[in-house]
């Protein structure tokens, strides 16, 4: 089965800061693959779709919250290549943008409530859905995993084969938001040391990102730069105010839960100096707009 969408457009990034530091930029635009299918969350389900059709199951399930863009970018692909969805979501039924076109894409529903949700790494968690959907592929939380990190490769693959386009011989760093780290992670991997990554924290330190992007990828070619800003889903005006004016600058469209945050981080990071001038470095739009309509 082909499961393809088209890649990702490498494009320069110009913001008065990176000219300032004389630091060059592109943004790779995995909010651009697809209308429905956005980001990195793409990538990190492919090799759960390429699985779930060698084993010919009927349908995935996975869990998230009533804005993921994991969830939703699981029914629409769902929808897409033609397997059936079913999604397990935290807390009490509750209408949402996103929970509108999960139900629009086909994917069933079922509300696990908090402590239900909570219970969801504990043994036996998915006994009773694997009756219930036999042959199903179960997805961990977030599309996270191995599988996941694996199939982010591609995003290095993609990048690489644009960077001539832009003028450049190479480039010297990767700059993206982290919420598991398992994109993270995956681009670590499949640079094996040649280019540097540089994840943005868009959860608090402590949540345990650093142990699994450790357990993934290891210890080395990588740095984690907090950016939360006090917390995961936190906003305050200072960030609304960096998104709307790089906004305008560029006109590419940033969320505040990862890209905007995710793009501060960088700035401030820039202008304390962290790249040299001359420096080339790879911007990841990792999508998620669609959870914006929850919140914006
Ligand atoms: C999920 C998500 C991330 C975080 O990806 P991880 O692989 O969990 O680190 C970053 N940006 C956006 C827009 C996301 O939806």
């Amino acid at each position: 089965m082909q499961l393809d969408l088209p890649q990702a457009p490498l494009q320069p990034l110009s913001l008065p800061w990176l000219q300032q530091a004389q630091v060059h930029a592109a943004i790779l635009r995995l909010d651009l693959i697809d209308p429905l299918i956005s980001g990195n969350k793409w990538f990190k389900l492919r090799h759960h779709l390429h699985q779930a059709a060698t084993r010919n199951a009927p349908g995935l399930v996975s869990l998230g919250g009533n804005h993921s863009n994991h969830l939703h970018a699981l029914a629409a692909a769902g929808k897409r290549f033609g397997f059936a969805t079913a999604g397990l979501l935290r807390g009490h039924p509750h209408d949402t943008p996103t929970v509108r076109d999960l139900q629009a894409l086909g994917m069933e529903l079922h509300w696990l409530g908090y402590g239900g949700y909570r219970a969801r790494n504990e043994p036996g968690f998915w006994e009773p859905w694997r009756a219930r959907y036999p042959g199903w592929h179960c997805i961990p939380e977030g599309g996270g995993g191995l599988a996941g990190a694996q199939g982010c490769a591609l995003i290095m693959q993609q990048a690489r084969a644009q960077i001539a386009a832009l003028g450049w011989a190479d480039y010297d760093a990767w700059w993206l938001a982290a919420g598991t780290g398992t994109t993270l992670a995956g681009l670590v991997l499949a640079e094996a040391g040649a280019h540097a990554v540089h994840g943005a924290l868009a959860v608090p330190r402590d949540h345990g990102v650093p142990q699994a992007v450790a357990s993934l990828a290891g210890a080395h070619g990588y740095q984690l730069h907090d950016a939360c800003r006090g917390g995961f889903g936190k906003f305050d005006g200072a960030l609304l105010a960096f998104i709307a004016d790089c906004e305008q600058h560029t006109g590419v469209p940033l969320e505040a839960l990862y890209t905007g945050k995710a793009l501060l981080a960088l700035r401030d990071q820039v202008a304390a100096g962290l790249f040299a001038p001359g420096s080339r470095l790879i911007f990841v739009h990792t999508g998620g707009l669609q959870g914006r309509r929850g919140y914006l």
